[in-house]
């Protein structure tokens, strides 16, 4: 398997000479096995890599994995040339929401308030396909999603091929008790332990969909100084990212979905900050690393 990040960046492109060398695009990451190409969301980052499938001359059949519809990770789709060459096929997966279909969401950015083509306008064979926790396969890759915390539904991927795994997070941060930790009323403490035990329930959830990853792709936009101002965002620091890839013994740890306003050299320290941790830890087999722009994993 062959894994190619496109975008790296959260919440809003972040291009310019201070980021160049990680690159400003958002999220968006190519996986390919064989013929078989899953793509991890639909940020800014599609723009080049639909270009690039384009450039193959092969009529492209695709699969988008949307992880969630925040406009970061969704806001590439209108520019993804293959929607407009006849003989494409675009299969369109992403978490179901209780009062629009995915399908709906994906293309009202398309409606002339917003965008200049509508989706009626578009050549290529487009298919949506709603999901909720479930398995199933795509082309002899075997998916399977997991809900993960964050202020809307969303949903990670975790891919098998070639007795390879990769999981992808989208956006997450660690559950934890909201209630306790923004009051800091402990009175009722049976009702705490409760909670305590739910929240430790769901974080063990997340690793055990995590667990012997090869790769794991992790939000990782805030540092832990960085995240005290910015708790219930529904964002992970890079401490938390190592320790989810640490609990779930992964091989591979990609920092991903930077915050917007680190610039390169940022980018630098705060991969060098996890690595030490990650050596601090014994942590020695795994591979950690800040993703960049183009940057490619061969499993
Ligand atoms: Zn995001
Ligand atoms: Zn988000």
């Amino acid at each position: 398997m062959k894994v190619t990040f496109w975008g790296v960046r959260g919440s809003i492109p972040s291009p310019g000479p201070a980021t160049v060398r990680y690159g400003g695009n958002t999220s968006c990451v190519a996986l390919e096995s064989g013929d078989t190409m899953c793509i991890f969301d639909c940020g800014t980052g599609i723009r080049e890599l639909g270009i690039d499938m384009v450039s193959r001359k092969k009529p492209v059949k695709c699969h988008i994995l949307i992880s969630h519809t925040h406009w970061d990770h969704i806001t590439g789709f209108p520019f993804f040339t293959p929607l407009y060459i006849p003989g494409s096929e675009v299969h369109v997966y992403g978490p179901m929401h209780h009062e629009k279909t995915l399908e709906q969401i994906v293309t009202h950015q398309m409606e002339y308030s917003y965008f200049p083509v509508s989706t009626y306008q578009l050549a290529a064979s487009l298919h949506f396909h709603d999901l909720k926790e479930e398995s199933f396969d795509i082309d002899g890759l075997s998916v399977t999603t997991c809900f993960l915390n964050h202020p809307v539904f969303m949903l990670g991927y975790r891919v098998t091929g070639e007795g390879k795994t990769v999981v992808y997070t989208g956006d997450n941060e660690p559950y934890y008790d909201f209630i306790y930790t923004e009051t800091g009323d402990s009175d009722v403490t049976q009702a705490r332990d409760d909670v305590q035990k739910l929240v430790e329930d769901c974080n063990s959830r997340v690793v055990k969909f995590v667990k012997d990853a090869d790769l794991l792709i992790a939000d990782a936009q805030y540092t832990p100084e960085e995240y005290e101002t910015h708790r219930g965002w529904g964002h992970s620091t890079v401490i938390h990212a190592l320790d989810l890839a640490e609990k779930a013994h992964v091989q591979q740890l990609a920092l991903f979905h930077h915050e917007p306003t680190r610039n390169d050299d940022s980018m630098d320290a705060v991969e060098k900050r996890v690595k030490a941790e990650a050596k601090k830890r014994h942590l020695n087999g795994m591979k950690v690393f800040a993703a960049k722009e183009k940057m490619v994993v061969e499993l």
